[in-house]
């Protein structure tokens, strides 16, 4: 069966493609012919991965998941939230995201956070939604080289490392979207479609 997973980026595609087996082809945005980038306009996670799920489906015909992923922190509301690729502006910096995270949370003694990814997974019109999560705390003296994003200041609940420290084998015994993508595989893999 073909279906687009809503990314561009190989490396993701790859390794939902290892655990999801020959009977299952994915395909991304560009294979569709896709170079839109896909508007994002909703407050939440769980409504962005949907969007971005219903304009693939919609617009090419195709059925298809896509992933939304935030960074969510109890003491600034949620934030950085749906904005967490851009939170310190257009130009993504990841570094720039997280020196303007600890300055707004220098004031608050509350750290604790949590990661959410949401995949969307939409089937002849049959929308489906699969969460993963992971607890944490920021810390403001970032630590390690490894991951991405915001990686450098997340240490997850019951260890002393933060996520760049961590082995990508290890971050992915416990991350957010491994946790979401192992529930999608499952169903893919259990479910006559
Ligand atoms: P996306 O939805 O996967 O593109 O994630 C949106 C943003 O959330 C990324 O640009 C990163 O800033 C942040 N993010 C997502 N996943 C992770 C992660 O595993 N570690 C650190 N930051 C992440």
């Amino acid at each position: 069966m073909k279906l687009c997973f809503a990314t561009n980026n190989k490396h993701k595609l790859k390794e939902i493609q290892a655990l999801l087996g020959d009977q299952f082809e994915l395909v991304t945005l560009q294979d569709i012919g896709c170079d839109t980038d896909i508007p994002e306009p909703f407050d939440t996670i769980s409504e962005n991965s949907r969007e971005k799920a219903r304009y693939v489906h919609d617009h090419y015909g195709i059925d298809c998941f896509a992933d939304d992923t935030g960074l969510i922190v109890g003491a600034l509301n949620g934030e950085p939230g749906v904005k967490s690729a851009r939170y310190a502006g257009e130009q993504r910096n990841s570094q720039d995201n997280i020196n303007l995270l600890i300055k707004n949370l220098s004031s608050h003694e509350n750290h604790y956070a949590h990661f959410l990814t949401v995949i969307t997974l939409v089937i002849n019109g049959v929308y489906q939604q699969f969460e993963g999560s992971v607890e944490g705390r920021i810390i403001f003296d970032q630590r390690g080289n490894n991951g991405f994003g915001y990686d450098p200041v997340f240490v997850p609940e019951g260890f002393e490392q933060t996520f760049a420290e961590m082995t990508l084998e290890d971050k992915s015994a416990l991350s957010h979207r491994a946790r979401a993508f192992a529930k999608l595989v499952h169903f893919l893999k259990n479910t006559s479609i």
